[in-house]
């Protein structure tokens, strides 16, 4: 009797409340350019005088080397500079010529 009472009806017509309250499935978090750059939150720089960091053609980039390779973060600076091509300033502790010159090397 009651199979012929539920005969006709879709297997799915039954939504459990419970499943109804849950919510739906979150977005994935896209990488930003924030986020790319969390890294420079800690670093050294930026505590310390910008402009040694991007000196004067055929100025001294002393102090900024000497900074970075107390830094944190300088491998993911590095890494930064390499992949968006940053042509000026000190990187990673890496002038903008060194740093083409890894660049050779590594491809
Ligand atoms: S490695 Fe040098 S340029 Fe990079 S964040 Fe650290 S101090 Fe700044």
């Amino acid at each position: 009797m009651a199979a012929q009472y539920r005969s006709g009806v879709p297997d799915n017509w039954f939504v459990d409340p419970v499943q109804l309250g849950v919510p739906g499935v979150r977005r994935p978090v896209v990488e930003d350019e924030g986020t790319q750059l969390s890294w420079q939150t800690d670093a050294l720089c930026a505590q310390t005088d910008p402009e040694a960091f991007f000196p004067e053609k055929g100025g001294s980039t002393r102090d900024a080397k000497r900074i970075c390779s107390s830094c944190d973060v300088r491998t993911e600076c590095l890494e930064y500079a390499l992949q968006n091509d940053e042509r000026f300033g000190i990187w990673g502790g890496l002038s903008e010529r060194e740093r083409r010159k890894l660049k050779r090397r590594a491809g």
